[in-house]
Formats: C-alpha cells, sequence, structure tokens
C-alpha cells in the first residue's frame, strides 16, 4: 500500500489497522495498541486505560469481530498471554486451565492427545482461550459451557481479579454474562475446564459428522477421530482458517440461529408453506437454523458475488471477505439478508459477532 501523502493521512498509516487482526480482514485504526504477553501486561494496560478513561477493546484472534471502517477510537489490547496446566482432578477428571491467549485449537488439539474427552467436538474453531466463555463457544452438539468449572477475570470495576464459577457465568445458546449481561465489565484471564479421560466422544448428534466418521446418528466414536472428523466436516464449509481460501475470511457464522416459541414457528411454517427444521430448545421453544432461513429466503451461497463482500461459497452463515472489502460493504449486505429474512418468515435475525462501532 503506497503511504499516504498528507501528514493528517501519514499519520492515520501509521497507526495499527485492526483489519490486520481480525478473520474478515476489516477494522480502521486502533487510536492506542497493546500488546499484553503476561497477566501482568494486561492488567496493567486494562488500568491504564481505565484511569485515563479510555475505551477499551480486548483482541484475542479477531475471529469474532467486526469493526467499523473508522476503527477503534480507544485502546485495544491485544492478548497473547500464554500458560497451561494439567491438574488430576481424581478419578478419571483433569482440570485443564488455560491462559487466555492461548490458540483455542492448540489446547484442544493437547487435550484430545492426553485421551481427554469434552472439547474433541470444539476443534477447528479459530481464536484464543479467552473469548471461548464470552460467547459459549459450541459446534457439532458441544458447548465450552459444560466444562468449563471457572472462568478467572480481572473486574474493571474494581480491580480485582476473582475466580467466576460456572454457575455464574450465565452461560446460554451464544451467550454470557461477558457477552451480554455486563459486556466489558470483566477481562478474562485463564479458563478452566474439566474433562475426563476417556476413549469415546459422546454420541454423535450431527448426521453429516456420523456420516464423515462412518457411524449412525447416536454412536459413539474415538474422540482423537471426532476430532478428525469434525475438522474435515468444518474444511469442506470452509469453516477452519486458510489464508489460501477467501470464504474463510469471515467471522464464522454471522448469525446465530433464532429461538422461536411455537406460535412464531407455526407462522414461520405458514410462510413456507412447509414444514421447517427445529430443534428443541427448552420448554415451547424451538430453535430454527438461519441458514435455512437464509436459503429459502432466496439468499444463495455465493450471493452477493462478484462484489467484495459475498456470501461464503461454502456455508449460507458466513459472510465473507473476497477481496478488497469494506465493513461497510459487509454490513450492507448483512442488512440486506435481514430484511430479506423478514420479509420472507416475519424473523428478524441476530449477529453472532461482536460488532466494534457500527450496528446493523
Ligand atoms: C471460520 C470461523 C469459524 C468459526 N466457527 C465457530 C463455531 O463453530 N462456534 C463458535 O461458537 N464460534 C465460531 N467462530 C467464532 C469465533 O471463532 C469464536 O467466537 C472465538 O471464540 C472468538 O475468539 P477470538 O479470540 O478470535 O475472539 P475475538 O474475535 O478477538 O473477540 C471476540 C469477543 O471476545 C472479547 N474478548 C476476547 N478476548 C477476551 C478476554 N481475554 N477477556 C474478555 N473479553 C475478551 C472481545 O472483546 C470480543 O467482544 C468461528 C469464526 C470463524 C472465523
Amino acid at each position: 500500500m503506497p503511504v499516504p501523502s498528507s501528514a493528517f493521512h501519514r499519520a492515520l498509516f501509521l497507526l495499527t489497522q485492526l483489519a490486520d487482526y481480525t478473520t474478515l480482514g476489516l477494522g480502521g485504526p486502533a487510536k492506542t495498541f497493546v500488546t499484553a504477553a503476561s497477566e501482568a501486561e494486561l492488567s496493567a494496560a486494562v488500568s491504564a486505560a481505565d484511569a485515563a478513561g479510555e475505551p477499551v477493546l480486548l483482541l484475542g484472534g479477531g475471529s469474532n469481530l467486526v469493526i467499523a471502517d473508522d476503527g477503534f477510537d480507544g485502546t485495544v489490547i491485544h492478548v497473547v498471554t500464554r500458560g497451561l496446566r494439567f491438574t488430576d482432578a481424581g478419578g478419571p477428571l483433569t482440570d485443564v486451565t488455560a491462559a487466555a491467549g492461548e490458540p483455542w485449537d492448540d489446547v484442544v488439539a493437547r487435550c484430545v492427545d492426553a485421551g481427554l474427552a469434552g472439547l474433541e467436538c470444539l476443534s477447528g474453531i479459530p481464536g484464543s482461550v479467552g473469548a471461548t466463555p464470552i460467547q459459549n463457544v459450541g459446534a457439532y452438539g458441544q458447548e465450552v459451557a459444560e466444562v468449563i468449572t471457572r472462568v478467572r477475570v480481572i473486574d474493571r470495576r474494581t480491580g480485582t481479579t476473582l475466580d467466576i464459577p460456572n454457575g455464574s457465568c450465565r452461560f446460554s445458546y451464544r451467550n454470557s454474562l461477558f457477552k451480554s449481561g455486563e459486556p466489558g465489565r470483566y477481562v478474562v484471564t485463564d479458563v478452566t475446564f474439566r474433562l475426563r479421560a476417556e476413549e469415546l466422544s459422546r454420541p454423535v448428534r450431527y448426521a453429516e459428522l456420523a456420516a464423515e466418521l462412518g457411524v449412525e446418528t447416536g454412536e459413539r466414536a474415538p474422540v482423537a477421530k471426532i476430532r478428525s472428523g469434525v475438522l474435515a466436516v468444518r474444511g469442506r464449509k470452509g469453516m477452519v482458517l486458510d489464508p489460501g481460501d477467501p470464504d474463510t475470511r469471515s467471522a464464522g457464522s454471522f448469525f446465530t440461529n433464532p429461538v422461536l416459541s411455537r406460535e412464531q414457528l407455526a407462522h414461520v411454517e405458514a410462510a413456507a408453506d412447509g414444514p421447517v427444521p427445529r430443534f428443541d430448545a427448552g420448554p415451547g421453544l424451538v430453535k430454527v437454523p438461519a441458514a435455512w432461513l437464509i436459503e429459502h429466503a432466496g439468499f444463495a451461497k455465493g450471493h452477493g458475488a462478484p462484489g467484495p463482500a459475498r456470501v461464503s461459497s461454502k456455508h449460507t452463515l458466513a459472510l465473507a471477505n473476497a477481496g478488497g472489502a469494506t465493513t461497510a460493504d459487509l454490513l450492507a449486505l448483512a442488512r440486506e439478508i435481514v430484511a430479506g429474512v423478514r420479509d420472507a418468515f416475519g424473523v428478524t435475525l441476530t449477529p453472532e459477532p461482536t460488532l466494534i462501532g457500527v450496528t446493523l
């Protein structure tokens, strides 16, 4: 990129571009960018920004962030802390404590290699450990909420470090205390997962994964085989980061699967003129695949091409920066999809990534 000629634009150019730190490759400059490689550095960076009254953005792998083209007018703290500890928790149980900046999939791989079950279905999810409790990451029937025992945090309100036990994290589908309860209050420093030494994973719930593994839905398979099966299925959907594949220049699923009442489902089925796939989501509630709604509202894979922001050619739920897109382009595409699904089915889709400086 050529260096701009005006002093003002040169100053902006020298600021850290957040596009370099997000998997979408989007996001303007950070006013201040700090890297925290230890818990002490993380704590100091947060205290300094808070004392100066600066807005703070915690950044892990940038795989669940949509940041404005104008960037972030505050301090971005890139969390790259390291540390992984295995502690015997009695019998077949092991507590695995990982620092916030540990790359998530490396931790999953280490646990699977150690013969521990509980994280294998979460293989291939990009990003760092510290973000996993934020939206209670999940895939193929597993969620981190099922195995997290505690989340260690800095409470920015009091400046103290404390352990938040699982029961206080208010985990729900792609949500938690940290995401929508009290967003921004807590800085995750490490997370403890309680895993079980077991050869076989839990019964496989997803037909596509079962087919990949050559088992029936409901059958069990070895933990290591589940990991390789999940990676294979995810790879075909562009859900494993691959620098050579523009479909993976995304934030993963852009929308959550809407949870509907039975009455809302009846309305959607009337609009669809037929049955709609659904999963049980608690008493009187069903979860409907957002991908199904998007496809049946007329948005096919690749929608938006040859524009720079488009629906992934492999997965309807991922919106990708095919090259040269801006955040404004991506949001225009997202708004078009939200409006289309609302018109077709009366359901308003909710974005899954955290939006910084922008709204849908
Ligand atoms: C190809 C692809 C596939 C994906 N597949 C899945 C999937 O199957 N399931 C799923 O659930 N998600 C998925 N995601 C979304 C994403 O990978 C996860 O949400 C992941 O946990 C985000 O981690 P990160 O480190 O990149 O977080 P970031 O994007 O850096 O941050 C996400 C949020 O967490 C906050 N945060 C980050 N670190 C901390 C910290 N230490 N303390 C407090 N807050 C913090 C940020 O401020 C932000 O609000 C996918 C994304 C991509 C690109």
